[in-house]
């Protein structure tokens, strides 16, 4: 037998980390690393937050699970609050990012049929963009890397570039239900989109009576400074897919909608075993409790700043390896002009510094959002020891 006991999917380094303190890792060695990738956006309290913490450990001993067939006080909570902060009307809970974005698609796709337009349901969605690994999810995505060995992939699916307006205005047919987008593409390298794009989809989607579904599992809940991406273009979506840093490290996922984009959600059409779990609403409300204030948003969109004006100055000492930053708040994209996967590697190992690598040769700086002054002075530490102790790789 040479399969290993943890199916190999990924590629795993040899970093083994056992414990965490606030935005630092500990390996099984005793190895700390500044923890600049929050487990990709999900740790956004850190590791170690006490009301997090807490509120799990309280939850866990008064009740863990119940179905979904009984009234949820906890969920309720949870939902309303969601509601109160955001342009949804309901909610509905899940355990992953990708089945937030499944609930989404559904919910896009009965928008219509449950109105007789049964023709209506493609999803308008884009290049580089991640929605996840189902079928569902992986067909929604032009990347091919993720398609290969899996065909059939699901049908419903039209692929736009990137931030063309007028390309995805092309795509509507009498066939479209809506557009599936990231606000910031983070799998594809931090790519904010442009103000124009987003306002225009909306457009798009007012005129032709489309869903604007939007992807936020990565760059939502406080990550740029504001509970929700959208928020900084203005542009209200009708459906909205949340998850990573919405439990804080539990599994979480959501789906938000407003009343007339949910209207086909009727009883019975769609569930989830665990999905919303008082275990799960427990972790989400305290990460509520943390970021849903204004004192909160703007410590996030300040510590962005002051991470950004010093990498920007940072990036003079060394024009050949760094290109340019991109991103809001604290989900920031360092463009290299080098490969940014090896240099993510020599940050990890031989400078403690964890990031994560991105498309386009982005570099991903992903902190807790409760970083402070000493974990940005340390960032730069490591990253200028890494600058300069780095040789770029041969060509291969
Ligand atoms: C991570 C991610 C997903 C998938 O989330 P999972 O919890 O891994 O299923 C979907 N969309 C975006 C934008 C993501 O970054």
């Amino acid at each position: 037998m040479s399969i290993t006991p943890l199916m190999p999917v990924y590629p795993r380094c040899g970093v083994r980390p056992v414990r965490g303190e606030h935005c630092h890792l500990i390996d099984e060695d005793g190895t700390r690393y500044l923890d600049f990738a929050s487990g990709i956006a999900v740790n956004l309290l850190g590791h170690s937050h006490e009301g997090l913490i807490g509120a799990i450990q309280k939850q866990a001993a008064e009740l863990m699970h119940v179905s979904n067939m009984y009234g949820s006080p906890q969920g309720e909570v949870l939902a309303q609050r969601l509601v109160d902060h955001t342009f949804a009307d309901t909610v509905f809970f899940s355990n992953s990012g990708a089945e937030a974005v499944e609930t989404a698609i559904k919910c896009a796709r009965v928008y219509h049929q449950h109105e007789g337009n049964t023709q209506r349901s493609e999803l308008i969605t884009f290049t580089n963009a991640f929605h996840g690994r189902t079928m569902a999810t992986i067909s929604a995505s032009n990347q091919t890397k993720m398609h290969h060995g899996f065909a059939p992939l699901l049908d419903g699916f039209k692929y736009c570039e990137f931030d063309d307006l007028e390309a995805a205005k092309a795509l509507i047919t009498d066939k479209t239900a809506g557009f599936l987008v990231e606000p910031i593409q983070g799998e594809g390298g931090i790519r904010p989109a442009s103000q124009e794009f987003m306002s225009g989809l909306r457009a798009l989607a007012d005129e032709h009576d489309l869903m604007l579904v939007l992807d936020e599992v990565q760059c939502g809940m406080a990550r740029t400074g504001k509970m929700f991406a959208h928020e900084h273009y203005g542009v209200n979506p009708d459906i909205l897919a949340s998850a990573k840093g919405i439990g804080g490290g539990f599994p979480l996922g959501a789906c938000l909608a407003t009343e007339k984009a949910a209207r086909g959600m009727v009883f019975g059409t769609h569930g989830s075993t665990y999905g919303g779990n008082p275990l799960a609403m427990a972790a989400g409300n305290a990460v509520l409790d943390a970021v849903a204030n204004e004192a909160f948003l703007a410590s996030v969109s300040a510590k962005g700043e002051t991470i950004r004006t010093r990498l920007e100055q940072f990036f003079g000492n060394y024009p050949d390896l760094f290109e340019l930053v991109r991103g809001k708040g604290l989900m920031l994209g360092i463009k290299m002009k080098v490969e940014s996967r090896p240099f993510f590697v020599h940050l990890r190992d031989n400078h403690q510094l964890m990031m994560v690598a991105a498309g386009d040769n982005t570099l991903r700086v992903l902190p807790p959002l409760v970083i402070g002054d000493a974990e940005i002075d340390e960032f730069f530490e490591k990253l200028s020891a890494g600058a300069a102790s780095y040789t770029v790789p041969e060509a291969a």
